[in-house]
């Protein structure tokens, strides 16, 4: 089993229920993301590795920290793209993979559309960034790509997941650690009536994340 975290901190569960409610505009929205991206990243971040480096202050010579690994930040597009800039400011020297999937709406499982990975890996921690682990598909194959990559220390930086999602992907992939803002119920099923909401949506969730940043919904 996966090691999974769920944040109790109270700024990240009050900017999630701000991310849930139907008031929220497209701008706040975003604004949210990012920051709740950004604290996910810190809790996440917590065991990178450090080297000690003499650091000359005004007042003497001393030792401090240097961070050892070179991070990678792989938002799943679309709607992974509004976790990305935050977390970058933190952490200026991480490189940035853009992995593309779009859920096939038949049978649920993720395709592959953009992908431009170097041959070989060329950093050492891995962030998935995600809004959304529902049924888990784009979480599993992203694992998969960077895996096969070469990539060896992933983790998976989500908003809300559902247990679906967390099981799935950690039975796939028990070595990849998944923080999240939040744990729902459940996701939604089949629509046996037209006025049924689409299957797979997080329940209660926040509905359509790259719809509510990008204002296409
Ligand atoms: N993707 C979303 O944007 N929302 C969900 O609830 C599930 C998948």
């Amino acid at each position: 089993m996966a090691k999974v975290v769920v944040s109790q901190h109270p700024l990240i569960r009050h900017k999630v229920t701000l991310l849930r409610s139907t008031a929220t505009e497209p701008k706040k929205f975003r604004e949210l993301v990012r920051e709740v991206a950004m604290l996910l990243a810190y809790e996440a971040t917590a065991d990178l590795r450090v080297h000690s480096i003499p650091v000359q202050t005004p007042m003497a010579k001393t030792e401090g920290d240097e961070l050892m690994d070179k991070i990678g930040l792989v938002p799943i597009l679309r709607a992974g793209l509004g976790m990305v800039e935050g977390i970058w400011e933190m952490m200026p020297a991480a490189e940035v993979w853009h992995i593309g999937l779009y859920r096939d709406h038949q049978t649920l499982e993720p395709v592959q559309y953009y992908n431009k990975l170097p041959v070989h890996p060329t950093v050492q921690v891995c962030l998935i960034l995600d809004p959304m682990l529902a049924t888990g598909g784009s979480a599993v194959a992203t694992v998969d790509i960077l895996k096969r990559w070469g990539a060896r220390r992933i983790k998976f930086v989500g908003i809300i997941g559902a247990p679906e999602g967390v099981a799935r992907l950690s039975e796939a992939h028990p070595d990849v650690e998944i923080h999240l803002a939040a744990l729902d119920d459940h996701l939604t099923p089949a629509p046996t009536r037209p006025e049924d909401p689409p299957e797979g949506y997080i329940v209660p969730g926040l509905g359509d994340a790259g719809d509510r940043q990008f204002g296409t919904g």
